[in-house]
């Protein structure tokens, strides 16, 4: 326990800062490491990507003693460890992967005093051995990564777990810290009982992910979608889940065929190439993994951009715990669901495969469930919270395809009566494809056999196709309006509300779709997002050298967030690195340098841009397209300025003014050479030119010795050029 005074606050901001190299804690994280240090347990429920590593890094990081960080995923154990070394943090850990040397040498640094932090699987930590050294040793506090594991109610019960109860018996004095992103308030209550926490100080964060987009598309050909999909974000890491390994294998054999490099993971591989595969993925070495609902647990990696799901999720805990993969680094990132109704048959043939009648009807219920969330019109952030307890406050939340507008709700009572007419003069009693057919008219066998052509809206919704009358049904089914009866024939019935919009006392609204609304950006996050992705691309292209060097996966060196910061500001030396975000003190001294240095270049290949003098308020410049710029010299020049005036004018060097005025040349526009070189100059330039000194720039202004510039002999030189004096 660390001593509350005065100094304590400005202490952990300063932690904050020069070890993770972030200005503001996350929500929650502040009381959570605050209370740990006051000696004080705590279990903490937070979403995926809310930071709870940093809640008993930060404390380990300030205390005396060694943190014990109990986590059952082996395979994130080392990039935590590299990731909290690259912090400066000493961390080691202990799991079964480990020779008897390595394991002894965690030991001695154990005993010694020197590590921070310890990870250690749970099976491992109820050894005796093990127990019996950490009694020697000081101990700061108890980490327990995924404590849900301890709990029978909980979706991943571990009896491992239960061996952590003898914690709070065995180091009385020390606090635990309980976390986990999955606990129903029962199963909350069973953890803390379970470890026996001591008047745990309780956090349960919303599970709103801010930075995530959610969108819902009608799945048609999928190959084309995900193509398209794709095609807007090159170099982006992603995840696109399928229900089966064939779909899985065909999808990965798709996209590589498009030049994508895409890799598979399902259950049927064998474990080597799970393994490699993963790490690909990890190490931006494939920038696409297709997979099933196998992959991602275990997987840490913070620059996840996208996650689609090209099939229909099986139940809304699924959907929410995939598409929580995405964007843990806070930032932007975007969740598609390709959704169609012909894919619930599929998912009901598992279903009705199961034969315990009431784990059955609870899998029914959930189907219809993620159908609901894909199929309304309503917010899906605010659907999804709903779904888990929580209240979403906000009319709109900016960042899911029907509050942004991008899906256009249009009045279609008028089509709606017309088709439940034609369900209610046929009693009711056929199914869409037929009542579809008596709407357009179609003229089939069945419909003459039943002399339905004769009846009133026969016909009536001729003017529109038949996919469009498909569509309304969806969406009629969707707001249950309509709703599907029977297994094997299904047909079409009114629900109450349908006999109201029959009747006219209702209208109905159905999503418009449009095709061209995928923006890449996230409202909300538009203006923070923006970033220059030339630049971002140069810094990728970077950390990925150094991830390469020291053998980590290129988000433990930086997150996409902190390159994207650097993307926006610019920093040009150590002082202005440190105030990017993510850059503490031990990232600075071993990457600022070569960062720094990358983006000096950028910028001096790139003139046009001139970053504001304080760094804190440097925000991307919209960078000219090359053509832009040169038309912009052009306007000058032809309102008569000369290369210094618009070089000032525009904050650009006169020699990329000469280079502007050398491509319009080269362009054949009219530029006169006579406005820009002196005569006397030009006809010397010209002389030693035709006298056969090479074409080189630099040996001719080397030859008058400094009595011409440089940009004197390359604007003669294209005049030359021009006109085929060369
Ligand atoms: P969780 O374990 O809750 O899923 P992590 O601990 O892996 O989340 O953190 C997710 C990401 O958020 C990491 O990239 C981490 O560096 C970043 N992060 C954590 N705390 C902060 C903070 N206060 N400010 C900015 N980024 C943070």
């Amino acid at each position: 326990m660390i001593k509350k005074d005065a100094g304590i606050f400005p202490k952990i901001f300063e932690t904050l800062r020069t070890v993770f190299g972030f200005r503001n804690f996350r929500p929650n994280q502040e009381s959570i490491v605050t209370n740990i240090l006051d000696g004080h347990d705590v279990f903490a429920v937070m979403p995926t990507g809310g930071g709870k590593s940093l809640c008993y890094q930060l404390p380990a990081k300030m205390m005396r003693g060694t943190a014990v960080v109990i986590s059952p995923l082996i395979s994130l154990m080392k990039d935590q460890v590299d990731s909290a070394r690259v912090n400066g943090i000493a961390a080691a850990y202990m799991n079964s992967s480990m020779d008897s040397g390595e394991v002894a040498e965690v030991y001695r640094r154990l005993r010694s005093g020197d590590l921070s932090l310890l990870y250690i699987a749970p099976e491992r930590f109820v050894m005796p051995h093990f127990l019996e050294t950490l009694k020697t040793v000081p101990i700061s506090l108890f980490a327990i990564d995924e404590a849900h594991c301890i709990s029978e109610w909980g979706h991943d019960f571990r009896p491992d777990y239960l061996g952590l109860s003898i914690i709070p018996g065995m180091f009385p004095g020390v606090p635990i810290a309980a976390f986990t992103a999955t606990a129903t308030e029962k199963v909350q209550d069973d953890i803390v009982r379970r470890i026996g926490l001591r008047n745990p100080h309780l956090v349960r964060a919303s599970f709103n992910r801010a930075n995530l987009f959610y969108e819902v598309r009608k799945k048609e050909k999928v190959g084309p979608q995900l193509l398209e999909f794709l095609n807007r974000r090159k170099g982006e890491s992603g995840i696109i889940y399928r229900t089966t390994r064939d779909s899985v294998m065909e999808t990965a054999a798709l996209l590589s065929s498009y030049g994508i490099n895409a890799l598979p993971y399902h259950a049927g591989l064998t474990a080597e190439e799970r393994q490699r595969n993963q790490e690909a993925f990890n190490r931006d070495e494939a920038q696409v993994i297709t997979a099933t609902i196998a992959f991602g647990m275990g997987i840490d990696k913070s620059n996840v951009r996208f996650v689609v799901h090209a099939d229909l999720p099986k139940n809304i805990e699924g959907y929410y715990q995939e598409t929580g993969r995405a964007g843990r680094d806070g930032e932007p990132a975007h969740c598609l669901l390709l959704f169609s109704r012909g894919d619930i048959p599929r998912m009901r043939y598992f279903i009705d495969r199961i034969t315990d009648e009431r784990e059955r009807s609870i899998a029914v219920e959930k189907l219809n469930q993620i159908v609901g969330f894909a199929a309304h019109n309503v917010c899906r952030r605010k659907h999804l919270l709903g779904f888990f307890g929580e209240q979403y406050p906000d009319e709109n939340c900016g960042a899911c395809d029907i509050c942004t507008g991008s899906v256009e709700k249009v009045d279609v009572t008028l089509d709606a009566q017309i088709l439940m007419s034609a369900m209610s003069r046929t009693q009711q009693r056929f199914g869409a494809g037929h009542v579809v057919d008596i709407v357009t008219g179609a003229d089939t066998k069945r419909i003459r056999d039943l002399k339905h052509d004769a009846i009133k809206t026969y016909g009536a919704g001729k003017h529109r196709d038949k996919k469009y009358w498909r569509y309304l049904v969806d969406e009629l089914l969707a707001q249950e309006i309509i709703i599907e009866e029977g297994d094997r024939y299904p047909v079409l019935k009114l629900t109450e509300k349908g006999s109201s919009v029959l009747f006219g006392s209702e209208n109905v609204t159905a999503l418009k779709r449009e095709e061209k609304r995928d923006k890449k950006t996230i409202a909300g996050a538009v203006e923070e997002g923006r970033y220059d992705a030339d630049l971002f691309e140069i810094l990728r292209v970077l950390r990925k050298r150094f991830a390469v060097e020291f053998q980590v996966p290129p988000y433990i060196i930086f997150s996409d967030k902190t390159l994207h910061d650097m993307s926006r500001r610019y920093p040009v030396n150590l002082q202005e690195m440190r105030l990017i975000t993510g850059v503490g003190e031990e990232k600075l001294q071993r990457y600022g340098k070569d960062f720094a240095e990358e983006i000096r270049r950028y910028l001096k290949e790139n003139p046009e841009i001139v970053p504001q003098e304080n760094v804190s308020e440097r925000l991307v410049q919209q960078k000219k397209k090359k053509g832009e710029t040169v038309e912009e010299t052009y306007e000058l020049y032809k309102k008569g300025l000369s290369i210094e005036n618009i070089a000032g004018l525009r904050k650009l060097a006169v020699s990329t003014i000469a280079a502007h005025l050398e491509k319009l040349m080269q362009e054949g526009r009219d530029i006169d050479i006579n406005r820009l070189v002196e005569t006397e100059k030009r006809r010397k330039i010209e002389k030693a030119f035709r006298a056969g000194v090479q074409w080189n720039l630099g040996s001719v202004v080397e030859l008058f010795g400094g009595e011409v510039s440089y940009e004197e002999v390359r604007l003669v030189r294209a005049n030359l050029l021009r006109q085929g004096d060369a």
